[in-house]
């Protein structure tokens, strides 16, 4: 879907620490009223895990390679987690119970599976993978809505639901892949990420990139070529997108997380990567070898003092300058 300009994120993966700070300030800004306990326009998942909502993966959506649209299926509540009450009035009120506890033994919920990884020590692995609405150009969620109450902006790309005219089908929740559209019950009308729009106009970043402890995030426009996006994305081409087979195109990019070595038996250092590249091109596609060996060789040009305009750029110095909104 054509637009006169699209607004991106970059996140590198080898920067975030997994402290949620960024969902933090997204749920604080965004997703702190009513009906909205559940969800998370931006959440940080561990990878390999089954994401959020629960294996989301799984649950269909996008394009087909010949262009069909697919309508996936919805999560249930379960899949989310539903946010659970504890006993505060027994455990501090009545004292009838000692244990300060969940009503209700909880089973799932956002980040249940937090930091579990896969593999067994010392080659245990994981990595943190923060997620939002891609604001694609070609998005499942627009694409199935029959009453138009989504659109893509012309002068940045960002797609946003018009709250007038959503009636609460939610095709859009079944066709999107990543599962970045949620229905708020209570209000019967669907709610996404809106990529801070009022902080963009205003020439802010977003919110979740304003916070982020680990300075993980750039944001720019995609045809910028003075910008970090463009040279992220398109000048080294080092900034993937997670799941480009659904068929949405993305406008939010990876790059994509190196990885410690594997031990062998006696302790020693392989030539092998913990994290198997097998894993990740089923993430982020099959140039994700090539990309993690020009990180690993500019990586190694900057140890040795050499000049790397790549590294200086993914360090991001100065949080401000990974910001570029005009
Ligand atoms: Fe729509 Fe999902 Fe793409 Fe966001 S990620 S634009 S909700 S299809
Ligand atoms: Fe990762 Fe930044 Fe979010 Fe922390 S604030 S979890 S470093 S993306």
């Amino acid at each position: 879907m054509a637009v006169k300009r699209q607004l991106s994120m970059v996140l590198d993966l080898n920067k975030c620490i997994g402290c949620h700070t960024c969902s933090t300030a997204c749920k604080l800004m965004w997703t702190n009223r009513n009906g909205r306990e559940f969800m998370y326009w931006n959440n940080v998942e561990t990878m390999p895990g089954k994401g959020y909502p629960r294996d989301y993966q799984n649950m269909g959506g996008g394009f087909d390679t010949d262009g069909a649209l697919r309508l996936g299926r919805q999560p249930s509540q379960e899949d989310y987690g539903i946010p659970w009450e504890y006993n505060y009035e027994e455990a501090l009120m009545t004292g009838t119970d000692p244990w300060l506890r969940p009503n209700v033994k909880p089973t799932w919920g956002a980040n249940w599976d937090e930091d579990e990884g896969e593999g067994d020590y010392p080659n245990s692995y994981y990595f943190y993978l923060p997620r939002l609405c891609n604001h694609c150009s070609n998005p499942g969620c627009l694409a199935a809505c029959t009453r138009n109450a989504i659109y893509k902006r012309q002068e940045d790309g960002i797609v946003l639901v018009d709250q007038e005219r959503c009636r609460g089908y939610r095709y859009c929740v079944n066709a999107c892949p990543y599962k970045k559209v949620y229905f708020n019950e209570q209000i019967s009308k669907s709610e996404k990420c809106i990529f801070c729009y009022p902080r963009i106009e205003k020439g802010l970043p977003t919110a979740c990139a304003q916070q982020c402890v680990g300075r993980i995030r750039w944001i720019g426009y995609l045809d910028d070529e003075a910008g970090p996006i463009h040279l992220l994305v398109n000048k080294y081409k080092v900034a993937l997108p997670l799941h480009a087979e659904w068929g949405t195109q993305p406008n939010v990019f990876y790059v994509p997380p190196m990885s410690p070595p594997k031990y062998g038996p006696d302790g020693k250092a392989l030539k092998e990567s913990r994290i198997p590249l097998d894993y990740l091109e089923s993430l982020f596609g099959k140039r994700v070898g090539e990309v993690l060996e020009m990180l690993g060789a500019e990586r190694q040009a900057k140890a040795e003092g050499r000049d790397s305009e790549l590294m200086d750029t993914l360090i991001g110095y100065k949080h401000a300058e990974m910001f570029k909104l005009s």
